[in-house]
């Protein structure tokens, strides 16, 4: 059997190809590359499927977690809470707004982020907290309720993601998300946006990510160059109108791994929290001897993969934080179990059934 790729991109672009060479087409003879109705179509639609009344349409996810801090004016001096247990570019853009990223433990179960370790680290200086939804399953944002601290998704992995019917993106104050071409709504290159349903906050970035200019020449403010480009607009408008069957499919193959690996006691299936509708950007399950496993499952071929094999108070990059291994130790457990499995829309029930045979072996 040929091997199982983590996530397939040419089988999803098969089913596009046309659209977006049509779209492609009339953005090259217009020769508009920024900015035009393209954008502002993708932005509107993109806003309605995540029920917020604004989404604005940046250059990556990093960029977009960065606007909405910025447009909270978040600053030097500034704290932000965000889970030990994340992608870097989480804490990157906090770090990058000169705010200082203040880490917390993850849930045992869910692999989310605390949320009695977030509470407990708000202080005087916390401006925001920024829970993620992480592998396409929302956080629990109900429960940084009543600390009259703002709350900024990162929703980059849950893209049609529900927690008790709302929408990742309209759960908190603002959101970002990232259109990086893995993701559940993928372009062809990097792409992001910030979400809200507040007008001044999507006007803020409106302005932050194009020069802090309201009008041609004219700079309010330091800002970024950070937009989101026709082309990758077009592809995403294309993508949009089929990511809720992708997401349904993608959920039919998480019950499929579910079930297969029902009578498996070595391999911990992933844990969905009550209220949630996840959108399985990765099927994560935890397994002893992790890094023997991964090997043994990548020599036959399955692109098994880990999410994150570092947590982040362990990196060079944020090393500087001074908290010493130890400091979260739900997070460091979970990273030398983690094992993501291949998961996208268009899985087999043979390439499912394969990986798991092969899986099997490894962990007996
Ligand atoms: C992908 C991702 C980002 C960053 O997105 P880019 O578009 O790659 O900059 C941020 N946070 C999380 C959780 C992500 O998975």
């Amino acid at each position: 059997m040929p091997g199982i790729p983590l996530v397939d991109l040419a089988v999803q672009h098969d089913q596009v190809a046309d659209e977006v060479a049509l779209g492609w087409a009339e953005v090259l003879k217009a020769t508009s590359f920024v900015g035009g109705p393209q954008v502002s179509a993708f932005e509107q639609e993109f806003a309605e499927f995540c029920r917020v009344a604004h989404c604005v349409g940046v250059g990556n996810g990093t960029d977009a977690v960065e606007l909405a801090l910025r447009a909270l004016r978040i600053g030097p001096g500034d704290e932000c809470v965000l889970p030990a247990n994340t992608f870097i570019a989480t804490a990157e853009a906090v770090a990058r707004t000169g705010a200082k990223p203040v880490l917390v433990d993850c849930d045992p179960e869910t692999a989310l982020l605390d949320a009695d370790a977030a509470r407990a680290a708000v202080g005087p200086r916390t401006r925001a907290i920024v829970p993620v939804h992480l592998y396409g399953q929302p956080a629990p944002v109900e429960l940084l309720d009543g600390l009259g601290v703002p709350v900024v998704e990162d929703a980059a992995q849950a893209q049609g993601a529900r927690r008790h019917g709302v929408s990742a993106g309209g759960l908190g104050d603002l959101a970002a998300t990232s259109f990086y071409p893995g993701k559940n709504l993928g372009a062809y290159g990097d792409a992001g946006a910030v979400l809200t349903c507040d007008a001044e906050f999507a006007e803020r970035v409106r302005l932050l990510r194009a020069h802090g200019s309201p009008r041609k020449y004219e700079h309010a403010e330091l800002g970024f160059n950070s937009r989101l480009d026709t082309l990758q607009a077009v592809v995403l408008s294309a993508k949009l109108r089929r990511l809720d069957g992708w997401n349904a499919a993608r959920r039919a193959a998480a019950v499929r791994y579910d079930a297969l690996l029902a009578d498996l006691p070595e391999v911990r299936r992933p844990v969905v929290l009550p209220g949630n509708e996840p959108v399985w950007h990765l099927y994560v399950v935890r397994v002893a001897e992790r890094d023997r496993v991964l090997a043994q499952l990548n020599a036959e071929g399955i692109g098994a993969g880990v999410h994150y094999p570092t947590p982040l108070h362990l990196t060079g990059a944020f090393g500087s934080l001074g908290h010493a291994a130890g400091s979260f130790p739900v997070t460091e457990r979970l990273a030398g179990e983690i094992l993501s499995l291949p998961l996208f829309p268009e899985i087999t029930a043979a390439q499912q059934e394969r990986v798991i045979d092969v899986l099997s072996e490894a962990v007996r």
